[in-house]
Parts: structure tokens; C-alpha cells; sequence
């Protein structure tokens, strides 16, 4: 028995036991495995504790570090789901809508989207208030963009 830590598409995670490793990679692609929470059929393996050393020293700071890993995904998948939650896509708009949004000319809303370098710096100057968002807390689809 393998037991595998799952994420779904919501970011809900869930542990499930396996016979085999491969059966995940078997069950998975044919919507087999689904999340308990919200019945989601998109689901995908959380960081593993890598096994690769036989020495049990290794293995617990592997473990740890999986451990620390896993709890990482967990909270960007939380972050990445809020942030798609409650921002809108504006894409390379970016800058355009956060100067919008600073001057008045468009309501008040929180915005996601892409600004080069030099855009970023030009909003920092004119006080425009933006962060940088890591790739890691990124949200992947981003098909919200109308
Ligand atoms: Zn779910």
C-alpha cells in the first residue's frame, strides 16, 4: 500500500491509499480518483518525499523537506485560488487598469495581470500601489481576461 496526498483543481487535498504507485497514473487520466470535498475529477499528486537514499538520515531531512514543500503547495494553491477568486485577469493590460483604477477613471477592484519591468517601476513612481506576484501564486488559468 502507497498512500499518496492528492490537490484537486480547487485546491482541496486529500489523502488516498494506493496498491501500487503506478495506479494513480492508471486511475487519474480516466477520472477514476475524484476529490471528497467537491467531487472533482482534476486532480493531482502533492510533492512526494523523494527516496532516495537509504541512509536514515537523509531520509528524515528528505522528509522534512517534502513536508515543508507540500505545506508550501498548499498554501499557493489557497493563495493562487483566492487570488482567482477575488481579482480580475487583465493580462497585459495590467498597467493600464491599475492607473485606471489609481486616477478614479474605473471603480475601485482588485486586478491580476502581466507589466514589464519598466511598467512596474512607472506605476511605483506615480505611487500607484502593486506587487509582485510569484509565479508560484500565479493562477494557471487565465482565461478570465474579458
Ligand atoms: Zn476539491
Amino acid at each position: 500500500m502507497i498512500k499518496y496526498t492528492l490537490i484537486c483543481e480547487k485546491a482541496h487535498d486529500f489523502e488516498i491509499w494506493f496498491s501500487k504507485s503506478s495506479d494513480f497514473d492508471e486511475q487519474a487520466p480516466k477520472g477514476l480518483i475524484e476529490c471528497p470535498y467537491c467531487r472533482s475529477t482534476k486532480v493531482e499528486k502533492g510533492i512526494m518525499a523523494p527516496n532516495v537514499s537509504t541512509s536514515r538520515k537523509k531520509d528524515a531531512i528528505a522528509s522534512k523537506q517534502a513536508k515543508a514543500a507540500q505545506m508550501m503547495n498548499k498554501a499557493a494553491a489557497k493563495i493562487r485560488k483566492e487570488i482567482e477568486d477575488n481579482c480580475d485577469y487583465v493580462g497585459a493590460k495590467f498597467a493600464d487598469e491599475a492607473r485606471a483604477i489609481h486616477y478614479g477613471e474605473k471603480p475601485e477592484r482588485a486586478i491580476y495581470g502581466e507589466a514589464s519591468p519598466d511598467e512596474a517601476a512607472d506605476l511605483h513612481n506615480e505611487g500607484v500601489e502593486i506587487a509582485p506576484l510569484p509565479d508560484i501564486l500565479s493562477p494557471k488559468s487565465k482565461s478570465k481576461q474579458n
